[in-house]
């Protein structure tokens, strides 16, 4: 596996693959790489002629108290993990290579960037589209995979995409859990024992809320409360948000049904954690 750092080689990489009718696969990362990071890997691997993952922790879109120093890094494993997934280069560029002084573009889906984890993340992803935007016209990708681990995050980039005639194809690709249910997240490194092990509530809560809706109990204002009362059962979580939306518009729904997204957020101790299902018809 090849690793570029430099915007201006990795440009020219692409433009390379590009020119020689290569077909380009791009898988964004913050590194330390778990399952469902390499999920994604493997998933570019099979279906383009290159994969190239970029491993860069970007801070546009940590706020000012968020967990931006303290994000867990592990270089060296990151590269043997990805080299394993069948990446083919992997993009490690530096925030003053990404940020250079005077920097001052930003892209904003606007709305859908306010709603969500937007409401206590105001900046978050106006930084994710921002850096998703940069590594597009870097790395030149025909497809680029997301987790829908992050499914406001996907969504945002679709709309990104759409909406600016972007000329790449994202792949929403399947959220990856642990045995216990809990969703795979490089931040789970940060719980304790006893938060890790209650942090399984926040996936049972999200199965039991599929099941209610399955057996025709759909109003979401009951399923809200059910989630949180089982949740809460633990006195170390405290929830941040759990919503119903539809999954095209991200509007409220009053009513679950096939294309509601039920998702949440979740803070154990300083570690907020999301997770989320989509309810399929
Ligand atoms: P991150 O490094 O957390 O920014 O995540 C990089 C990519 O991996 C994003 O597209 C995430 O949605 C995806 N991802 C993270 N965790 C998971 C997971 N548990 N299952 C599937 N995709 C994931």
């Amino acid at each position: 596996m090849k690793v570029i750092e430099t915007v201006s080689e990795m440009k020219s990489y692409a433009a390379e693959q590009r020119d020689a009718g290569r077909g380009i696969g791009l898988v964004p990362t913050m590194g330390y790489l778990h399952e469902g990071h390499l999920s994604l890997m493997r998933a570019s691997a099979t279906q383009c002629d290159v994969t190239v993952s970029s491993l860069f922790v970007n801070p546009a879109q940590f706020g000012q108290n968020e967990d931006l120093d303290k994000y867990p890094r592990n270089f060296e494993r990151d590269c043997e993990l990805a080299e394993g997934a069948g990446v083919d280069v992997m993009f490690t560029p530096t925030n003053e290579m990404m940020y250079p002084e005077g920097y001052r573009t930003y892209i904003q889906v606007e709305g859908w960037s306010g709603l969500l984890c937007g409401v206590t993340r105001p900046i978050h992803f106006r930084g994710v589209t921002t850096v998703c935007c940069k590594l597009f016209n870097i790395c030149l990708p025909h497809r680029a995979y997301f987790g829908l681990k992050d499914a406001q995050q996907c969504l945002i980039i679709q709309k990104m995409v759409t909406d600016l005639n972007m000329d790449v194809e994202i792949v929403p690709m399947p959220l990856v859990r642990e045995p216990d249910g809990l969703a795979m997240s490089s931040r789970n490194v940060y719980l304790t024992a006893d938060e890790r092990r209650d942090a399984a509530r926040i996936s049972q809560a999200l199965f039991a809320a599929r099941d209610m809706i399955a057996a025709g109990r759909t109003d979401a204002e009951t399923i809200r409360n059910a989630m949180a009362g089982h949740i809460t059962a633990s006195p170390l979580a405290r929830i941040d948000y759990i919503e119903l939306v539809n999954t095209r518009t991200l509007a409220p729904a009053a009513q679950a049904g096939p294309g509601t997204l039920v998702a949440a957020a979740v803070f154990f101790g300083a570690t907020r954690l999301i997770d989320n299902i989509i309810i399929e018809g």
